[in-house]
């Protein structure tokens, strides 16, 4: 038998739009892996007579309900209250769960309030849960047919488990195995590549192939379904190596998180220092840079040289290439670059400059024009960019980035990065 699941996500700040329902997305991946059918999100405020009609509804057409959010000690957490009533259920006070959530407590150095207690009180004859990440436990029961679970909702806690904890529950219950891998790719556009590859994605069925645009990069995500992950595996394996032969030097990684990530790491083995100089992303390469885990072994430092005295002073760029070709222009992409792999001892350097609107062209170049560049040991090489006007600004500045860690990626790979 096929399940089928509805996730039921408890809180009034989702609906406020404060926060983004990041669990549901969360689980919806880790699910739809386990070969689960996800065939409703609903997201209902800490209501207890609409969290009651959430429920009854979800009853009514899942037979796996999983519930993020409301497990805390606080009065409006009422998502126990209501699942247990639900299924006609009482909550009993489970003493293993106390003991642990006052662990917690102690072992955090926080002061506990009595009504953290309340967390303890459990559905009778649930599975429970254990919460390492947190205080609140967990719990699943199956009643009426109705697989249910219960996990709270910060994503620090929810992450960690429903890896650990629901997971190894559903896997009992899914038939087989979904998996996939992720094919990045840089360079091309969505439509150029859908057009390679439209007759066979449309003749596929397992494994499947699906396009995907984000940010000026594209995605193609290669799903199989299996009744083990080595058979689906098999069935995924000649697909991505077909796929990432034909699309070749603009396949930068399977399974890779991120372009920054894969320069990080290619700075790593190599044992090269990176730094950057930046004009118009304004912090933005630096920043990226350092959203990978583990860059300080690779990445020195940026120098935000936003005015043409920082350019000059800071990076010596000289004041009549500056006169003679502008701030934006090749020549001052290339100065910077220089300037910055001197300035900051490293041995490679990224710069960029251009012009990210929305209104102001400088001298003869219009809004989307950018030039970034790289300076090695062995040279520096400037690319000129025409974004478009377009695209908003930060959507510019997020692409001009990009096209810098490209040249790099291709630079510490072996390909051809001047053309
Ligand atoms: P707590 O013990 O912290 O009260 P809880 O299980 O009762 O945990 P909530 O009180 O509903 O969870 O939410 C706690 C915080 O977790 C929220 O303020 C929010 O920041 C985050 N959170 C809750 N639900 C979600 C969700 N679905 N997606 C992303 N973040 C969420």
């Amino acid at each position: 038998m096929s399940h089928t699941v509805e996730i039921l996500s408890v809180g009034t700040e989702l609906l406020l739009g404060n926060i983004a329902n990041t669990d549901a997305q969360m689980l919806s991946q880790g699910l739809s892996e386990l070969g689960l059918n996800v065939f409703w999100h609903t997201v209902v405020g800490d209501n207890l007579q609409r969290a009651k009609e959430a429920v009854a509804l979800a009853k009514k057409r899942a037979d796996i309900i999983i519930t993020t959010g409301g497990l805390g000690p606080t009065c409006d957490d009422l998502t126990k209250n209501v699942l247990a009533e639900a299924f006609g259920k009482k909550l009993v006070f489970d003493e293993p769960s106390a003991q642990r959530i006052c662990a917690y407590f102690q072992r955090t150095g926080r002061v506990m309030t009595d009504n953290n207690l309340q967390q303890a009180l459990l559905p009778e004859g649930c599975t429970i849960l254990e919460n390492d990440w947190g205080t609140a436990p967990g719990c699943a029961f199956q009643a009426e047919g109705v697989h249910v679970i219960m996990l709270p909702g910060p994503p620090s806690e929810c992450r960690p488990m429903f890896l650990y904890r629901a997971r190894p529950y559903l896997m009992s219950l899914s038939e087989g195995v979904i998996a996939s891998h992720t094919i990045k790719l840089f360079g091309i556009g969505e439509s150029t590549m859908e057009a390679q590859l439209r007759n066979q994605m449309n003749a596929m069925s397992n494994p499947t192939l699906a396009p995907y645009a984000k940010e000026g990069e594209c995605e193609l995500r290669v799903t199989a379904k299996a009744a083990t992950d080595a058979e689906a595996q098999a069935l995924l394996r000649p697909t991505v190596q077909q796929v990432t032969e034909l699309f070749g030097d603009k396949v930068y990684g399977v399974d890779v998180p991120s372009l920054e990530h894969v320069v990080i790491h290619g700075c790593k083995e190599k044992g090269l220092t990176l730094g950057c100089a930046e004009s118009c992303t304004g912090g933005l390469i630096a920043k990226r840079l350092t959203d990978v885990p583990g860059a300080s072994s690779a990445f020195r430092g940026g120098i935000v040289s936003y005015t043409n005295e920082i350019k000059k002073q800071v990076l010596g760029v000289p004041d009549e290439l500056l006169v003679q070709f502008g701030a934006v222009s090749s020549e001052t992409a290339k100065a910077m670059a220089e300037g910055a792999r001197k300035v900051l001892g490293c041995d490679i350097a990224l710069s960029s400059t251009g012009v990210a609107g929305p209104s102001r062209d400088d001298r003869n170049n219009e809004v989307g024009t950018m030039f970034v560049a790289i300076a090695t040991p062995e040279g520096t090489c400037v690319h000129a960019l025409h974004l478009g006007a377009r695209p908003m600004r930060e959507r510019l500045r997020t692409q001009t980035a990009s096209h810098a860690f490209d040249l790099a990626r291709r630079y510490l790979s072996g390909l051809d990065y001047e053309n």
